[in-house]
This record gives C-alpha cells, structure tokens and sequence, in this order.
C-alpha cells in the first residue's frame, strides 16, 4: 500500500537538517533579485552532476546533445548556463542537491550585480520528484525539468533547437572507463526506495544500440565498461518476456577493444544464474559483481518486500562462489531500517563477519515520501543508525586489511587511473585490479621503473597492504 505524503517545502524540509543549507539560503533571499533574462544567444554552458553514475550517463547524453547545437562547456562562473542535474534519492543526496542549487542562486547573483547574466536550469531526480514545490520556493533558478528531459532542456538553451540533432554522448570520466546503462527504471517493490517513482518501470534498451554505444566508447580509447541500470538482472524481460542478460554480456564482451566489462546492481531476488558460466569462461567479463543486500534478517526482507530470504541469499552466495571462483563480490546494505531490532542488526554483523565480503557499503535509513515503509515512521535515532553502520564497517574494514595482506607477495593486473607526484617528488600511478570498480572500491598505488600512461593495463607486484588500498611495483 502506498501513503501519500506531502512533500511541501522540501527545501525547507531538508534544510532543517542542515545549517550551512540555512545560511546559503538565507543569502540567497536577502540578495535575491530578480530573475535576469539573458537575451544574448547561450554559447557556453557548465553541466553539475550530482549523485549515481546512472546521472552521469544522462548529464553526458545531454551534453551531446548541448555539444550538437553548437554550445561549448566551461565552468560554472563564466558560463552562460549552469544545468544542476540533481538527485533525490535519499536525505543526505537531497541535502547536496538543494545546497548546491543555492550556492548556484548565489553565484547568478553575483555575476548580475557584475552585468553578467547567467541561466540556471535545474534537472534530474530531485526536480522530477519535488519539482512543483522547488518551483515556489527557489525563484532564482530559471527553470526546472525532470529527468531525462534531454530535448526541452536544450530548447530552454537555444531557439534553433534541432530534433534528431542528438550528437555524440560527452565522455566526463577518465577517458579508458566508461558507464553503459542498459536499462532505466525499476519494477521491483522494494519498500524504501523511492528510485520507481522518479524513474518509472524497468525499460531495457535494445541490444544493437547498446553494442553500438559500447563500439563508440572502445572508439574513444575505453578500455573498461561499466554496465549499469537499477537492476541489471532484469534485463530484456520487457523486451522478449526473458531475462538475457547473459546474451547481452556475451554481446558486448564480444565487442574488440573491451578488455574489462564490469557489472554494478544485481538484485538478488530472481537472480539470473545463466549469467554465471559466461562471468566465469570470458576473460574480458571482471570476476565482480555488485549485488545490494540490503539486509539479512529474514523479518527485516520481508518488510522490505525484497522476495529473498537469508537461506535463499546464502544459498545464491555459495552457488556464486562456487561457479565464478575468486569472483569479487560487492554488497551495500541499510542500517536503521524501522523494523530492525537489536537481534536483527546483531544477525546482520554476523551475517557479514560469515560472508567475508570483499566490498561493503552502509546507508542509514532514510524515511522517503510516497515509500512503502513511509508509514513505518522512523523510530530509530540517527545516532543508533550511525552507530550501527560504523559497526557493520568495522567489521569489514577487519575483513579488507585481511583480504589485502593475503594478496601481499601476488602479482595483479592493474587499470592505471592516473599519475601523481608523491612527497617525495617523485611520480606513482594510481589504478584498480579487476576486483575494483572506480570510485567505490579499493586501490592500488604502484611504483614503476618506465613511465605509465593512463588507462595502461600493467602486471605489478603487491608488497603492502592497508585497509582500502594495495601497494605494489610494475613489472618490467
Ligand atoms: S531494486 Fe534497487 S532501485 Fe529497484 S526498488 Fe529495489 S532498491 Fe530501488
């Protein structure tokens, strides 16, 4: 059953939380002007993603298209557009997107009381979901969309707006890894995500256009692609009536020049076995798997409507293991949820401490409008969350250092991510092993008797470890 809430004055509401949120707020009144309309044609335009790689993909798909109608990108204080493509997925999310749209009011004003004008547009999650009340409330921003709203964000942009005009998707992460979303939205009932009504049901994209695109990033000198979507396992069932997911990776790690395919978001619940032998027989598929748990007490999946129980989860693990051996595996789970007792989290920490996952993340619970467990209410304290996600990754970062010092005296394939100059002044490369994805998970810091180039795939020696990173030297 849903509840309707009442998502009014979200600023408010979430600036309540926040106290610098209430400052930059508060200039943003006291100066705040009004709306300056730029007349002059908009040349240069700065795009501010916030939140997943999922709104990653969709700021460099509009950036194609802002790039096909003759815009160029610069930063934020001399561009002549700012686009904030924001995210509304949990409390701490919404508060990073509503400081940082009035920082961007601040800033529009400024350059006004310089003469310059500037056009603030603001897009993606957090306007999709509260759109109406932001509207009210933030008068300083020109104008809201929603997600996904590629074309009338360009037409807001430019009167010679070009339909088919969609250009070329704009890369903005390292130029040799690339995400690839291969499905939008989400079916699944999960009781305490809110990402179904802002993104809709699960719509897979065909199979050609995402060979296509994969050919496109191995042709921008990719080397590693990232598959993601809200739950990859559900690939194609809107499409044949079946899940292909294995096809599909088939497909794409058949594509020349992939030499790492990652895949991020499995929902474990009606997980797709057949993609477990294809993980396992191809060397270009990463032995990794990002699968959320959420949790492990039974009760607590059953009232978040996660159709698995901890059997089930256990028994998925160990078929997991068993048929892609040293396969990675990364889990994410939610500590506070409004059900969970004492003895549920206890049987989480053990469930963890049993697992010896190689990746965990914890989010604390975050009571969202229009959820299913809305009207569970939030009776656990912030510091009881807190303390029990610091305890979960307690655990873990034991689990890591352990899981590290085994790979000490081992060689590994490295990604370079990049170069940098240590204290001593001298250069070191910075990468990822297959068990890594970027910017979540481990990594590596390497010495190297020849230079590196970013996105070079080396073999190195492991010599350290620490909690969260490896240390090692290239092989020669
Ligand atoms: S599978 Fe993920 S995105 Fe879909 S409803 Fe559950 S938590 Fe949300």
């Amino acid at each position: 059953m849903h509840t309707k809430s009442h998502p009014t004055k979200v600023a408010d509401k979430i600036a309540d939380k926040s106290s610098s949120l209430r400052t930059s707020r508060t200039n943003a009144r006291i100066d705040g002007g009004e709306t300056i309309t730029k007349k002059a044609p908009i040349e240069t335009v700065s795009v501010i993603t916030l939140g997943c790689s999922k709104n990653t993909t969709d700021s460099e798909t509009l950036m194609g298209m802002i790039q096909a109608h003759g815009m160029n990108f610069t930063d934020a204080r001399s561009a002549d557009a700012v686009i904030i493509n924001t995210c509304g997925f949990i409390d701490r999310a919404k508060e990073e997107s509503i400081t940082t749209i009035f920082e961007a009011i601040k800033q529009k004003e400024e350059l006004a009381a310089e003469g310059k004008a500037q056009k603030l547009i603001v897009a993606g999650c957090l306007s999709q979901r509260y759109g109406e009340e932001l509207r009210k409330e933030m008068t300083g921003v020109d104008e809201f969309f929603g997600e996904s709203d590629f074309e009338n964000v360009v037409k807001a942009l430019t009167p010679n707006f070009k339909y088919n005009l969609l250009g070329e998707r704009v890369l903005t992460t390292s130029p040799h890894y690339a995400y690839l979303k291969i499905s939008e939205g989400c079916d699944n009932p999960c009781s305490f995500c809110a990402i179904p009504l802002i993104r809709g049901g699960h719509r897979s994209r065909p199979v050609e256009k995402l060979v296509e695109e994969a050919q496109f990033l191995v042709s921008k000198g990719v080397k590693e692609i990232i598959l993601i979507g809200q739950d990859l396992t559900d690939y194609g069932r809107d499409l044949s009536g079946k899940r292909t997911l294995a096809d599909l990776l088939k497909y794409i790690s058949d594509v020349d020049g992939v030499e790492w395919l990652r895949l991020m978001y499995a929902f474990p619940s009606k997980f797709p076995k057949d993609i477990l032998p294809v993980l396992a027989e191809r060397a270009n598929i990463c032995k990794y798997l990002d699968m959320p748990l959420q949790h492990a007490s039974t009760n607590v999946l059953k009232s978040m409507r996660r159709g698995i129980t901890r059997n089930t989860t256990e028994n998925l693990l160990e078929e997991i293991r068993a048929t892609v051996p040293g396969i990675a595996l990364r889990t994410t789970f939610i500590a506070g949820y409004p059900s969970e007792t004492q003895a549920d989290f206890e049987e989480l920490c053990d469930f963890v401490q049993t697992q010896q996952f190689d990746r965990v993340g914890v989010f604390e619970y975050s009571q969202e409008d229009d959820t299913y467990s809305y009207i569970l209410g939030d009776p656990i304290s912030a510091e009881v969350k807190q303390d029990r996600a610091a305890k979960i990754m307690a655990i873990q970062r034991e689990i890591s250092l352990a899981k590290n010092e085994a790979k000490i005296g081992t060689t590994q394939k490295i990604l370079i991510d990049q170069a940098f100059t240590n204290e001593n002044g001298t250069i070191e490369y910075q990468g990822r092993s297959e068990s890594d994805a970027p910017e979540v998970d481990n990594e590596v810091f390497l010495q190297s008797s020849r230079p590196l180039q970013t996105g070079d795939m080396v073999l190195a020696n492991i010599y350290d470890a620490a909690e969260y990173d490896l240390f090692g030297e290239v092989l020669s």
